[in-house]
């Protein structure tokens, strides 16, 4: 049996899978992973959540980052590897997608968002601070390049970051939980395109296959947990994944 086969038949045989999701599958929709040498965090030092609360400087130069676009965040479509995990949860085979991308392109796919656990956050849209209120980018780029604003609530007029979870920042509690449980519940746990170096995240594939999941990696360099993985596969998520997700 193939490689493809015996995914095929792991995702068959499995009652609820667990997706989870790193910068591997973003890459190949052009996507740079920013983590990696050369990468954007090798060339641009990262704000801390600490340096954009206490420094209005700081938060010139975060809002500057994003609207330039240097980030490369934003703005790619989905691959073929984000529609067959849309596929599998079209099906219902799969409850919810956990990923470390902050890119929107599995709710761009088709993911409902309910179902999309984002545990680095969202670079699409930006949220206050202080209060939690939604803020569409489009709305802060007019008045940042316009008038030069910083963005703040209009609601409480608290601070105002992308939705992601910067340096330094707590990781989110609900969705900690939720991938947790999705983590705990599921019978296949499926990482997609992660090096599985990242803690905490990288602690669910452990926590699943624990409690009697087996344990998939398909990602293109090998990884930590490849030993202890039931099925370790070293290609393109997008040339893999579709042929072994049933199309209807
Ligand atoms: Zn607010």
């Amino acid at each position: 049996m193939t490689q493809v086969e015996t995914l095929a038949t792991l995702i068959a045989e499995a009652g609820r899978i667990a997706i989870f999701t790193g910068a591997g599958i973003s890459t190949e929709s052009g996507i740079p992973d920013f983590r990696s040498p050369g990468g954007i965090w090798s060339r641009i030092k990262p704000i801390t959540i600490q340096d954009f609360v206490a420094s209005e400087a700081m938060r010139r130069e975060a809002w500057n980052r994003v609207f330039s676009g240097v980030m490369k965040w934003t703005g790619a479509q989905p691959n073929a590897g984000h529609y067959a995990i849309a596929r599998l949860v079209a099906l219902g085979k799969s409850r919810a997608v956990i990923t470390q991308n902050v890119d929107n392109l599995h709710q761009h796919s088709g993911v409902p968002a309910d179902r999309v656990i984002e545990l680095h956050g969202n670079a699409t849209y930006a949220k206050c601070l202080d209060c939690g209120e939604r803020h569409e980018l489009e709305i802060l780029k007019q008045s940042f390049l316009g008038a030069g604003e910083i963005p703040t609530c209009r609601r409480c007029h608290g601070l105002v970051k992308t939705a992601t979870i910067s340096f330094g920042q707590a990781m989110p509690v609900e969705e900690m939980a939720r991938a947790r449980e999705e983590a705990l519940a599921c019978d296949l746990f499926l990482v997609l395109g992660s090096s599985l170096t990242v803690y905490p995240a990288a602690g669910f594939p452990v926590m699943a296959q624990r409690n009697g999941a087996k344990l998939v990696i398909l990602n293109r360099e090998p990884t930590d947990q490849d030993d202890r993985a039931d099925l370790v596969i070293h290609e393109a998520i997008g040339s893999v994944l579709p042929a072994a997700v049933p199309t209807n």
